[in-house]
């Protein structure tokens, strides 16, 4: 059975692990990362999200950087969800703050807290590439990307806002799919390791 890792550093981890037993229909395993080592045990990983200044620090800290980068590098399927998404992208635009290092995984650049603060939070029908009928999205002080590279595939939008977005075996996401019943989004990461 498929063992896929949920890095369990901070940020809503306990969702995501329940949204991929319900998309993986007991096919797979879902287990939290917290140490070196288990990531090379996972066939793919989720990064939750969550507040990206302290799950950046709590990597650091916890020796888990290089291997994510790793796992990453090696074509390891990658579902970046918010915070997350802060994290594998290349560049934070119009940030001078170094809270957040993003590891440049992914071929983007983000803005944190695009649609504003907390109160901003907001639900959207999304029209995923791929997706038959829209996705009521759930987004959180979310991130937004702003510009992506070639290899990068955009797959929704809010209004000029690239909000979820595929580049080989990352798929990020600036909302949360953990938060929905709809599993649809953890079904496409996890046909992802079937390629
Ligand atoms: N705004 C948060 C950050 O930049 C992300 C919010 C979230 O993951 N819901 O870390």
């Amino acid at each position: 059975m498929a063992k896929i890792g949920v890095l369990a550093l901070q940020g809503d981890v306990s969702e995501h692990v329940l949204a991929l037993e319900r998309a993986g229909e007991g096919k797979i395993q879902a287990v939290l990362v917290r140490k070196s080592g288990q990531i090379e045990e996972c066939a793919a990983l989720v990064l939750p999200g969550g507040e990206s200044t302290t799950i950046c620090r709590q990597l650091e800290s916890s020796g888990l950087t290089e291997e994510l980068k790793a796992a990453a590098l090696s074509g390891k399927p990658i579902l970046a969800t918010c915070a997350g998404l802060v994290l594998i992208s290349q560049e934070i635009m119009g940030s001078s703050e170094a809270l957040v290092k993003p590891l440049g995984l992914m071929d983007i650049k983000i803005s944190r807290n695009a649609f504003g603060p907390q109160k901003e939070s907001f639900e959207a029908d999304l029209q995923v590439k791929g997706l038959d009928r829209p996705y009521r999205a759930v987004f959180i002080r979310a991130p937004a990307i702003g510009e992506v590279g070639r290899g990068v595939e955009v797959l929704a939008r809010v209004g000029d806002a690239v909000v979820a977005a595929r580049q080989g075996n990352l798929l990020a996401l600036a909302f949360h799919p953990e938060l929905t019943m709809d599993s649809r989004i953890h079904q496409i990461f996890l046909k992802m390791l079937e390629a």
